[in-house]
């Protein structure tokens, strides 16, 4: 009887848990906004990359793969940027986000055989980019 009573307990008290409502995983902020994401990648293009990263990058924020906080990839017609709005609840974090997939875009092009790794040449260019302001009231 006591086993029963407890497995009843263990029970409801795992049905609560479950039927709680879960907080909304996608922040509000600016998220129909696509135009800021633009805006953002033409305006870091032309401040720290002199404009050499393509115009036609193809930015998101539609990652749901939450091992990532954003991702950067190519298909046969463009660089995509993907950003997770699950890791990215501020501008400040998308912009930070935003800064890194631009430091892999830049090894894309100059295909870099550290394409999409973090080494030593991702490593400078985000250097660089602190050095230059970049990160100034984002971090
Ligand atoms: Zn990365």
């Amino acid at each position: 009887m006591r086993k029963l009573l407890l497995s009843i307990i263990v029970l409801v008290f795992a049905v609560s848990i479950s039927a709680k409502p879960r907080p909304k995983d996608t922040p509000k902020f600016e998220q129909d906004d696509q135009h800021t994401l633009n805006q953002w990648y033409f305006a870091f293009n032309h401040q720290y990359f002199q404009d050499e990263l393509p115009n036609d990058v193809i930015i998101t924020r539609t990652l749901n793969d939450d091992r990532f906080m954003a991702l950067t990839f190519e298909n046969s017609e463009h660089y995509h940027i993907a950003i997770n709005p699950k890791y990215n609840i501020s501008t400040k974090s998308e912009r930070i986000d935003l800064l890194h997939e631009m430091c892999h875009v830049q090894m894309f092009i100059e295909n870099d055989y550290q394409l999409d790794d973090h080494g030593s040449h991702w490593q400078a260019c985000m250097h660089r980019l602190a050095n230059q302001g970049a990160f100034e009231n984002l971090w």
